[in-house]
């Protein structure tokens, strides 16, 4: 078998209903995602399909640059064909979740394509079911969301962001009581300081949290190191890094409790995979980051996480956009709080061509998207002492 082909499709994604990404006041779709797909066919007929995060925009010029080294190509070598890519993206630098993107896409594709030549799905080709179905968590930002979604049997809820996330979870943790987990993203910008996180931190024990996610800007990994040790909240991260090599200090140093590899952007299935063994030596959770993915790069996610130990949950945006079932064959069974992992040959999933065209890409850059927070000034800074943001600390009024 040989490649001959591979079709890229970008795609405006509308945003979540409740959600604050929506719009920047003036009209625009500021927080609404741009979906990339890509599609690699072959000579005998046998195609398949993959997902790309990371800045889908530029990303697509990338796949359309990688597919000139993979034309000619037999798809069933994997890790040959992702060594490939890398060596081919050299000459432009580490290319980051750019580069490793790409060949996210690509390389789900090329499981996509060994599954169905093979006759069995994904997660068998990785080792076989450790479990048929997957936990999965959602958002909620009140208490009257978290209920709505306890009422359909999820049990774990996230929350958080730069508005006073410890009001948030007070509030959510009095309302469902101790049955349903609850994890808090501390994400900027504008990012807090390592000293703010741990007072921030402190005040959040009480409230039995799953895991603390990125209470510091991803740069500097010292940082979070100091946040954790001073901490009693397991912490989550990773959600910006791609590859393996992305993560590897934060593994081995056992900084953080849980990984949270973005399927679309961490370099593919065959980099997950991989990541997930370095994790499970340090007894280190997985959980995949797909805040702004589309649902293909979520089948990928449940192939993965059916067949490693380690799976701690998957993130899902519920009540997304409308749209995300139609550019899709079928959207994964939700069933409770778990999503039931495909059993067909494959990743279990299709592009519909037909409805992405109906969506075509607009811009994909934001800073006014609701979880972007201006400055104590107004002005969009990275990273900012507390100021104004008393309150998220549970000591007084906000400023300004
Ligand atoms: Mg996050």
């Amino acid at each position: 078998m040989k490649i001959t082909e591979i079709k890229t499709f970008l795609m405006q994604a509308g945003a979540p209903s409740d959600s604050a990404w929506a719009s920047d006041g003036k009209g625009h779709q500021t927080g609404s995602r741009n979906w990339l797909f890509v599609k690699v066919l072959t000579d005998e007929g046998i195609y398949g399909v993959g997902e790309c995060s990371g800045w889908p925009r530029v990303i697509e010029a990338a796949v359309r640059d990688l597919a000139g080294v993979l034309v000619g190509e037999d798809p069933a070598h994997i890790e040959k064909l992702w060594q490939k890519m890398l060596v081919a993206q050299m000459a432009h630098g580490v290319t980051g979740v750019v580069g490793a993107g790409a060949m996210a896409g690509i390389d789900m594709a090329l499981w996509d394509i060994k599954g169905k030549a093979l006759g069995t799905p994904v997660w068998n080709l990785l080792g076989g079911q450790v479990r048929d179905r997957v936990r999965i968590y959602a958002h909620a930002s009140t208490p009257e969301v978290a209920l709505a979604l306890r009422a359909r049997g999820i049990g774990a809820v996230k929350t958080g962001g730069v508005r006073d996330p410890l009001r948030k979870v007070a509030a959510i943790r009095d309302a469902v009581g101790d049955e349903m987990d609850i994890m808090v993203d501390l994400h900027g910008p504008p990012w807090m300081t390592p000293k703010d996180a741990i007072v921030l931190g402190r005040a959040l024990e009480p409230y039995h949290l799953l895991f603390l996610e990125d209470p510091v800007a991803p740069e500097n990994i010292d940082n979070l190191a100091r946040v954790a040790d001073q901490v009693a909240i397991p912490i989550a991260a990773g959600e910006r890094l791609a590859t393996i090599w992305g993560w590897r200090q934060m593994v081995e140093r056992e900084i953080v409790d849980v990984i949270q590899p973005d399927t679309g952007r961490a370099g593919g299935l065959t980099q997950m995979k991989k990541l997930a063994g370095m994790a499970e030596a340090h007894h280190i959770m997985v959980a995949p980051h797909s805040g702004t993915l589309g649902p293909i790069a979520e089948f990928a996610a449940l192939h993965l996480l059916a067949a490693i130990p380690n799976a701690l949950m998957l993130e899902r945006i519920e009540g997304d956009w409308a749209g995300r079932n139609e550019v899709i064959s079928a959207p994964p069974v939700l069933e409770g709080g778990h999503l039931l992992v495909p059993n067909v040959p494959g990743l279990g999933v299709d592009i519909n061509e037909e409805a992405v065209a109906r969506y075509p890409s607009q811009r994909n850059v934001s800073i006014a998207s609701g979880g972007y927070e201006p400055g104590t000034e107004g002005e969009f800074v990275y990273v900012q002492t507390r100021l104004h943001r008393a309150a998220a600390f549970g000591g007084g009024k906000p400023r300004g």
